[in-house]
Parts: C-alpha cells; sequence; structure tokens
C-alpha cells in the first residue's frame, strides 16, 4: 500500500513561464505530478496584467479552474471569452487556444491536464498584441 503525500504550502520549487511559451510575467507554481497509473497533473499560474501563454494545444484536454482575477481566453475561430474567479474551463483535447490576464487586471488559475506518452502540451506561435484584445 502507498502512503498518502501532502505537499506542504511554499515546500514546492516555483518558475517563470519561458519566453518561448509566453508574452509577459508568468508565475508557475506546480501543485502534483501524475503518480502511475494516474496521468494527471496540476499547475498554479500567475499572469500579470497582459501576460498570456501562446497559441497551444493539450494531447487530453485541460481543465483551468480561476482561483483570483479576471482573464481571458480564446480558442482558434472564436471569439476572447472573459473568465473570472471561479470561472471553470474545459478545453477539449487537440483544440488551439491560449489564456491569460486581461491588459489590466492579473489573473490566477488552476490548471490540470493528463500526459499522454508523457506529453502535456504542444507550443505554437505567440498571441500577437492584434489577437489579445478586450472581448
Ligand atoms: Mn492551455
Amino acid at each position: 500500500m502507498r502512503n498518502m503525500k501532502i505537499a506542504r504550502r511554499g515546500t514546492q520549487s516555483l518558475s517563470q513561464g519561458l519566453p518561448e511559451y509566453f508574452s509577459g510575467s508568468v508565475r508557475i507554481d506546480p501543485l502534483f505530478s501524475a503518480v502511475e497509473p494516474s496521468r494527471a497533473d496540476g499547475a498554479r499560474v500567475t499572469f500579470e496584467p497582459g501576460a498570456r501563454t501562446a497559441w497551444h494545444t493539450h494531447p487530453l484536454g485541460q481543465t483551468l479552474i480561476v482561483t483570483a482575477g479576471t482573464g481571458w481566453v480564446q480558442q482558434e475561430g472564436g471569439p476572447v471569452e472573459e473568465i473570472r474567479e471561479g470561472d471553470v474551463v474545459q478545453i477539449p483535447p487537440g483544440v488551439k487556444h491560449w489564456h491569460g490576464a486581461t491588459a489590466t487586471t492579473r489573473m490566477t488559475h488552476i490548471a490540470i491536464h493528463e500526459q499522454l506518452n508523457g506529453k502535456v502540451v504542444e507550443w505554437m506561435e505567440k498571441v500577437s498584441d492584434a489577437q489579445y484584445r478586450r472581448p
């Protein structure tokens, strides 16, 4: 029998979003990693105003739980949608999208996704300033 694991607040190393994959200031706090046979892992991500991911897809989809602030999310071909604290967004597998803060407000979400062959994300081009706009 395996034992449960408690990761205490503040004990896990945080990282900055890599400039290849994010625009602006992004802080990533890993929350949990997949332990076989589970494939799900999760992280808390905080976007400063103006910050956002690049366009990307997730092989098995992604769930975003907004825990603070107001942000924007967009699926390719769809409108920019505003998301607020308490909102939950489910991104289907393989759907191209981006998420981030609004231009003027910070946003924090918890992101949960499952690995497929060890991968959780496929990164694409940056979200341009023309694409990043008020809905
Ligand atoms: Mn995503």
